[in-house]
């Protein structure tokens, strides 16, 4: 069976890490004692494995034994652009898209986003459930979830793709991983005419998730199952 290791978050991967407040209370909880090993990341991609080498009431140290390439991540980074929604529904493709290994949250303003801004404390509470959807993964980076843009000033190196119904193209038939990627996926409401002109001028390629008609937090998971479920 697969083994499964506590993952703890460091700042640094080096020689000896002293561990934040939140980290530590996360080893007291899962009562681990020195000599016991951990998997380390730093959240940008290095990972690697650890001896708890210090635990006290107040503070904890690791010693780094080794490092390891991470499997987790695809050969290109993909970024998420998605126009803001209600409630829940964000924490809940950030979660999602974590897992599915996106590398940075975009999120946007459209015409007919759900609502017009989000707050610091939501945008916080964004960034936590990336990381530890990041740890629960078993990833080594820990997805940035950047502040809402107006589409208009969304910019999107290498290849680029919207979902929009009705559209001929199919996301797997023209994903290359030779570059970049960047998937952008619309509000319940949809791309109004003006973003469509906007996506058009940012050279996005519209694409189909088949003939039934997703909602806005379903169908940028669909975009990502798609991804993950060719084996890259
Ligand atoms: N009436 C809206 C329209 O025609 O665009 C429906 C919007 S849908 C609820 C929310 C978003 O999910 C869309 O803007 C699009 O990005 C994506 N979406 C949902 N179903 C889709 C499909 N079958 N093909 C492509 N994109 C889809």
């Amino acid at each position: 069976m697969a083994r499964h290791r506590h993952r703890v978050k460091v700042a640094t991967l080096s020689e000896r890490m002293e561990l934040s407040a939140a980290e530590f209370k996360h080893l007291a909880v899962m009562r681990l004692n020195v000599g016991d090993r951990v998997d380390v990341f730093d959240g940008s991609g290095e990972a690697g494995e650890a001896e708890l080498i210090h635990l006290d009431t107040f503070s904890a140290a690791l010693r780094l034994l080794s490092r390891q390439d991470s499997a987790a991540e695809y050969p290109q980074p993909v970024t998420l652009a998605i126009a803001l929604l209600k409630g829940d529904k964000l924490s809940d493709v950030v979660r999602a898209g974590t897992e599915l290994g996106v590398s940075t949250f975009q999120l946007l303003r459209t015409r007919y986003a759900d609502v017009p801004d989000i707050g610091d404390s939501k945008l916080t509470r964004l960034r936590r459930v990336a990381e530890e959807a990041a740890k629960q993964s078993q990833r080594a980076v820990v997805p940035g979830v950047l502040a809402p843009l107006p589409l208009s000033a969304l910019s999107a190196a290498g290849q680029c793709f919207y979902a929009h119904p009705g559209s001929p193209g199919k996301l797997l038939e023209q994903v290359t991983w030779t570059s970049a990627l960047t998937l952008i996926s619309g509000p319940e409401g949809g791309f109004a005419p003006e973003d469509l002109a906007q996506l058009s001028r940012l050279g996005a390629t519209p694409i189909t998730l088949g003939p039934r008609i997703l909602r806005a937090e379903t169908a940028p998971l669909a975009l990502l199952g798609a991804l993950a479920a060719s084996g890259v």
